[in-house]
């Protein structure tokens, strides 16, 4: 009888007939056997899952994405639609298999219009927040050709790798939201920009990270010298989602509707022009227009805009989404046993304030931050359990806080 140990206890051969024994507690298998049990679990695992852990499945819908972004950012419905279907594109995009019909489907970077403290870094932040993909943002006016002082256009990775915790292939299907791409605008185009430093030369090296190619990156950023290691990226399944205010684009828009009104629309009915939002009509030629070279705008396909944030959108954003401004402070003084409340006129006297100081949402916060900072301050240390804010309590807190640091905000 042979002992365990000298047989297979799957197929019973014996350590001689067999290139390799692997014992157990209580058994021993064979190189054979193993590499059997192996193709075995493999073909029992479920169905192929693509790189960012979705299969097509389970990929939100454009629908869904749109649901969840609605918990988090108020109105801006269009940027929301475009936003979702492009998003899901992007993602079949990456779940596609090799494809035998030449079909390729081309990458749907995204660039979207609006003023600033509208929500474009809010929507970018969300939908990444949905993905769990690595998501970074940076700024385009750091951005300067080499030779300039100023940072490389690949430290945009940089950050990107960062926040993957430097897991190269998580990195490349992540989202890199790009802020104040108008700041680089071509010069001559646009006389507004009073920065130096020409935008076409960094527009051109733009160019390459958003079509898509593997670009050596410094790890830590700033410029690259001939001694750093360097770590390669593929661009080519991240998606680029730009964001500017463009400001001043409105006239351009506003010129283009004209000449097209008096060219050959002027006599018939045309539909009224809303002149409180013209960034609604913006197309790719205003872009142009504005100073974005043709092969940048070529290379981020969908544009779409945000609204300006009207009162009802301000009062809205106090207290509607999921981790509003109200409802964060109601958590930081129930974490001191405190009830807070707000009568109902304090909201719309935040939101005057915000209008007044032409703060937009952004402003929101530190109006909020204003009137709570003297409770903030001293209701941990005392005992009460509640505090009601008044239009009056309000009004007297935020007429004695120092207004110059809110127009900071
Ligand atoms: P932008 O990128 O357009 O300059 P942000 O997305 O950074 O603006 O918005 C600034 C802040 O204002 C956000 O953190 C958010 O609190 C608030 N905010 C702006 N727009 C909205 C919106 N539509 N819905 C909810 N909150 C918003």
């Amino acid at each position: 009888m042979t002992r365990s140990g000298e047989t297979c206890t799957f197929c019973g051969r014996s350590s001689r007939d067999v290139n390799m024994l692997i014992n157990g507690l209580s058994g021993a298998i064979c190189d054979e056997c193993a590499q059997q049990a192996y193709e075995i679990v493999k073909e029992q695992t479920p169905p192929s899952r693509s790189p960012f852990g979705l299969n097509q499945k389970e990929l939100p819908k454009p629908e869904d994405i749109k649901k969840f972004l609605d918990q988090y950012v108020i109105g801006q419905d269009d940027a929301k639609r475009y936003l979702s279907v492009s998003v899901y594109n992007h993602y079949k995009r990456l779940l596609q298999k090799v494809s035998t019909d030449d079909v390729e489907i081309e990458k749907s970077n995204i660039i979207m219009v609006g003023a600033t403290g509208t929500g474009k870094t809010l929507l970018a932040r969300t939908i990444a927040k949905l993905l769990h993909v690595p998501f970074s943002i940076v700024d385009a006016t750091v951005l300067t050709e080499a030779g300039y002082v100023g940072e490389d256009i690949e430290s945009i990775l940089t950050r990107l790798l960062q926040a993957a915790d430097y897991d190269v292939e998580a990195a490349q299907r992540g989202i890199v939201f790009i802020d104040e791409i108008d700041k680089i605008a071509r010069k001559s185009d646009n006389p507004s920009i009073t920065r130096d430093v020409s935008g076409e030369g960094v527009q051109q090296g733009l160019l390459k990270l958003l079509e898509g190619s593997v670009v050596n990156v410094p790890p830590q950023g700033g410029r690259k010298h001939p001694e750093q290691k360097m770590i390669a990226v593929d661009t080519k399944n991240i998606l680029f989602i730009c964001g500017g205010a463009f400001d001043g684009i409105e006239k351009k828009i506003a010129q283009r509707l004209n000449t097209r009104m008096v060219g050959y629309a002027a006599n018939k009915e045309t539909n009224q022009v809303d002149k409180n939002n013209l960034l609604q009509y913006i197309t790719p030629t205003d872009l142009k227009a504005f100073g974005l070279i043709p092969e940048i705008i070529g290379r981020l396909p969908i544009l779409t805009y945000l609204s300006p944030l009207d009162r009802e959108t301000l009062r809205n954003i106090l207290t509607e989404p999921k981790n509003s401004i109200i409802k964060q402070y109601i958590k930081l003084f129930e974490m001191d046993g405190i009830k807070l409340s707000f009568e109902k006129d304090v909201y719309e006297f935040i939101v005057d304030k915000a209008l007044e100081f032409k703060l937009g949402a952004r402003g929101l916060r530190s109006i909020v931050e204003a009137i709570m900072m003297d409770a903030m301050y001293s209701m941990p240390s005392q005992n009460k359990t509640l505090l009601r804010v008044t239009l009056a309590y309000a009004q007297d807190k935020f007429d004695k806080s120092d207004r110059n640091r809110l127009l900071i905000a």
